[in-house]
């Protein structure tokens, strides 16, 4: 189950005395942040909104919305990072899941014993690494913890960001991701090459994802030779607040301009298959927003990521694209 840290919510409408508030958090919890939403409203008689669009990271808050609204504070649940006030009147507030992983961790002790794994995870099971830890380690089995950088804490990945996955790549066996997220685990998977293992709680298995994210990849790389054929490019910079890469766009359109393409500039909030169908003459598109836009989603045509627009300027230069998602940040 789900637990919103209300204590911190109620504390702040105490001291600052708001005369709204708005709420949101990724889809999967938004139910909890209705009853939270709901609590604050009986308890402080204040209107509260909760914002219903996505928020997939701190790289979209819809902070926006929260100001046209009007609203003097915005939650934002769920979205746990090395840092709590991430802009004025806008608080990051914790979300983490009770879920336990004593059964599941225990049941894949004889797996794993006698490797060196490291444990990573996302926001909501952070809290629950040094436990799995100290299981895995009476049984045999070496744990490191990669160190956080950025807005990532130890041993936390985001969808496109693994520098504390990364940075053990030449010191472990593999990787094990405590929660249900194949998002996440994939995402490890391809920065690191390494077998990844999920430990879900939930449906008490270990499974391992690195044939799912070699399929991811197979995709992504097809995409990445359909476009290199491709004469007319659609560069699409992304409008949520924490996804515009504008200077990345325009160096993405300088180069392919530079191997005779052509390139039209977009702006997009939300990069759809039926957005995309709307623009006329664009044989490939490439996407600076969210990466996992392009890995994770079907399209009508290539839709490149900046990982793999990096790829696409090597073929197009004969160069190897080789270990092209293999990096820490996908940024
Ligand atoms: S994967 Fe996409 S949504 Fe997640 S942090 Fe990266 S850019 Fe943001």
């Amino acid at each position: 189950m789900i637990v919103i840290d209300e204590e911190r919510i109620f504390k702040e409408i105490e001291e600052k005395d708001p005369a709204s508030v708005s709420l949101n958090g990724p889809d999967g919890i938004l139910p909890q942040v209705q009853e939270t939403a709901i609590k604050i409203s009986e308890k402080f008689q204040i209107p509260t909104y909760v914002l219903a669009d996505t928020t997939w990271g701190t790289c979209d808050m819809n902070s926006m919305g929260s100001k046209v609204l009007g609203a003097d504070i915005q939650f934002n649940i769920g979205h746990t990072i090395n840092t709590e006030v991430y802009e004025k009147n806008l608080i990051l507030i914790d979300a983490y899941d009770d879920v336990e992983f004593d059964s599941v961790a225990k049941k894949c002790t004889e797996m794993l014993k006698g490797k060196v794994i490291s444990l990573v995870t996302d926001s909501q099971h952070l809290h629950q690494v040094d436990k799995v830890e100290k299981i895995f380690t009476e049984n045999g089995i070496t744990v490191k913890i990669g160190k956080g950088k950025g807005q990532l804490n130890d041993g936390q990945v985001f969808g496109c960001e693994f520098y504390p996955a990364s940075e053990l790549k030449k010191e472990v066996d593999a990787y094990v991701f405590l929660g249900q997220s194949n998002f996440h685990a994939s995402g490890i998977a391809l920065s690191t090459n390494l077998p990844t293992y999920i430990l879900d709680p939930y449906f008490n298995e270990v499974r391992e994802i690195t044939e799912f994210a070699q399929k991811l990849k197979k995709k992504a790389t097809l995409a990445i030779y359909k476009a290199a054929d491709a004469k007319s490019f659609g560069v699409i910079v992304g409008l949520k607040e924490g996804q515009l890469s504008k200077v990345f766009a325009l160096k993405i359109k300088k180069d392919l301009e530079k191997e005779g393409k052509k390139v039209q500039l977009f702006a997009l909030t939300d990069i759809t298959n039926d957005r995309l169908r709307n623009l006329k003459g664009i044989d490939a598109f490439i996407q600076v927003a969210c990466p996992r836009i392009s890995t994770d989603n079907q399209f009508d045509k290539p839709v490149l990521s900046t990982p793999q627009a990096n790829a696409l300027l090597k073929i197009l230069r004969n160069e190897s694209i080789d270990g092209y998602f293999e990096i820490p940040h996908w940024l």
